[in-house]
């Protein structure tokens, strides 16, 4: 009889997913559902809670089964899109509204509000977030204001993120969030065990409907046998990155990551220290296991494979995403050509969102292999400026770990350890977040007993060292800043702190 299994819920913002891992991290069988995604306005983006679940619980099944039962399964781990908020009615465990995701933009004029009553310092201070609609608290005031029914649920009202959501209807009425989840919401202090008064009353949240804050791998519940055939231990939540994060085995103060997918995140591990950041950067909580927390330092780029889709798409400059290695290296350089990718404005370190896209330098030799050379280039050139955050927040990278679909690409590897002048390392396998979500849910049901011990010695993959010569590397990052400079201000910009750099 081979050994049981972890079952990892992959809950992404595109597709859900159920995956099979071994105790000690390696990846069997696959389920993948898409998700509906809603634009019922402009910046307005939703999903529905319901099909969210039932997907999941699809996929869920379709392992269980692979596996031969749910005795052949030892606990669940679920890594979640982070940020995305469910309103839901308690007693018979109905969404009340469709969920609201992570990239929606409704509430930039309660954000704009905030900020101009002058609260950005104190919430910074607490939760290590800026005030921005990415986060999940203004999102759940807004349900609160707009769907009636959300109004009127009363005692009834639950509100979550996607793992909530999912605990909730996996056990039949947990009501519980994890503490890197709760690190998004603005309605925790970083190194506060519950939710703050002051914030909730701050962002007018009813706390009597939100979960309780737990572990991130714990015994935290079983599911209803019905379910999946039988009851199953929920040993292991995080937020998608976070467990990307620990999938990469960064625990240790320094160690960094960067996940390259639609959009590109960098998180670095500060350890047991409470992260502090004076260039605009995100203090964040990477895991908490019995009480004890650590956490991370986070810098997130908008625009990276999304800038691929629209070469493809929009541009139809390429027929597919991979194709781009090739073309990049079909010519020597850019042919002097710079491409701002400021599709939706520019993300940390520079918090510019009026600023838009474009591409400089064309001349009669300007060829399709320059412009999709100067797309790739550009992000080296935006994960070099968020390195100079990190450094002047002290916490300077020595090697880089990558990950995410775009990682895949050898010619963007290779860039990036030329443009940051340090090691990139890739794993063979880049499914990091759902290795994460396994190696959590593998402590919590007790196979392990911590994080590092769980951890199995990567296997294979792939290291890029730099190469370019000085020279042509500060030709680079100069042509770079000049344009970014002269986009920013522009637009009128204030200048992002990391252009203040030595
Ligand atoms: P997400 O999890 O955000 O949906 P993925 O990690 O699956 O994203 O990565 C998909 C993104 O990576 C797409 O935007 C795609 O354009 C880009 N991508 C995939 N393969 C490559 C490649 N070989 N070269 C460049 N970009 C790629």
């Amino acid at each position: 009889m081979s050994e049981r299994m972890i079952l990892v819920l992959d809950e992404g913002t595109t597709s859900t997913r159920a995956m099979l891992y071994t105790a000690d991290g390696v990846r069997g069988a696959m389920a993948q559902r898409e998700l509906s995604q809603y634009y019922p306005r402009p910046g307005w983006v939703e999903h529905d809670a319901a099909e969210i679940w039932e997907r999941t619980l699809a996929c869920a099944r379709e392992m269980v089964a692979h596996v031969g039962g749910a005795d052949r399964i030892a606990a669940i781990g679920i890594a979640n899109q982070r940020e995305t908020v469910v309103a839901w009615d308690r007693r018979t465990g109905a969404p009340l509204s469709r969920a609201i995701v992570w990239q929606d933009r409704r509430t930039a004029d309660r954000c704009e509000a905030l900020s101009a009553e002058g609260h950005e310092a104190l919430i910074q201070s607490r939760t290590g977030l800026v005030i921005d609609p990415y986060f999940s608290a203004t999102k759940m005031r807004w349900l609160v204001d707009h769907v009636p029914s959300v109004a009127a649920a009363g005692d009834a009202l639950a509100l979550g993120t996607i793992e909530s959501w999912l605990v909730w209807k996996l056990t039949g009425g947990l009501h519980i969030t994890d503490a890197s989840n709760a690190s998004r919401t603005q309605l925790m202090t970083l190194d506060g065990a519950g939710w703050d008064d002051e914030l909730c009353a701050l962002f007018g949240v009813p706390r009597a409907a939100l979960p309780a804050i737990v572990d991130n791998a714990a015994m935290l519940g079983t599911t209803v046998p019905d379910l999946l055939g039988g009851a199953i231990p929920i040993t292991g939540l995080a937020g998608d990155q976070q467990a990307a994060t620990i999938g990469q085995g960064c625990l240790s103060p320094g160690t960094v990551k960067a996940t390259l997918g639609t959009g590109a995140f960098i998180l670095a591990s500060t350890g047991p220290a409470l992260p502090v950041s004076a260039h605009r950067l995100l203090g964040t909580v990477l895991c908490q296991i019995d009480g004890v927390r650590h956490y991370a330092l986070e810098g997130s780029i908008f625009v990276a494979g999304s800038l691929i889709q629209w070469l493809r798409d929009r541009l139809g400059l390429i027929a597919a995403a991979a194709d781009t290695d090739a073309i990049a290296r079909s010519v020597p350089d850019n042919g002097g050509v710079v491409l701002l990718p400021a599709l939706s404005g520019l993300g940390a370190p520079y918090w510019q969102p009026g600023v838009t896209g474009s591409i400089h330098g064309l001349t009669h030799g300007t060829g399709r292999a320059h412009i999709v050379r100067a797309a790739l280039e550009s992000i080296a050139h935006q994960v070099h400026d968020l390195a100079a955050a990190f450094a002047a927040d002290g916490a300077p990278w020595h090697r880089l770990r990558i990950d995410g679909g775009m990682s895949a690409n050898d010619w963007i590897a290779q860039d990036m350890a030329d443009i940051l002048g340090l090691p990139v390392e890739r794993p063979a396998d880049i499914e990091t977040t759902a290795r994460g979500a396994a190696m959590l849910a593998a402590v919590g049901a007790g196979l392990f007993p911590t994080l590092e011990s769980a951890m199995a010695g990567g296997s294979g993959g792939a290291a890029f060292e730099p190469v370019l010569s000085g020279v042509a590397r500060d030709r680079r990052i100069a042509a770079w800043q000049a344009v970014l400079a002269d986009a920013i201000r522009a637009d009128g910009g204030r200048g992002g702190a990391a252009l203040d750099r030595p």
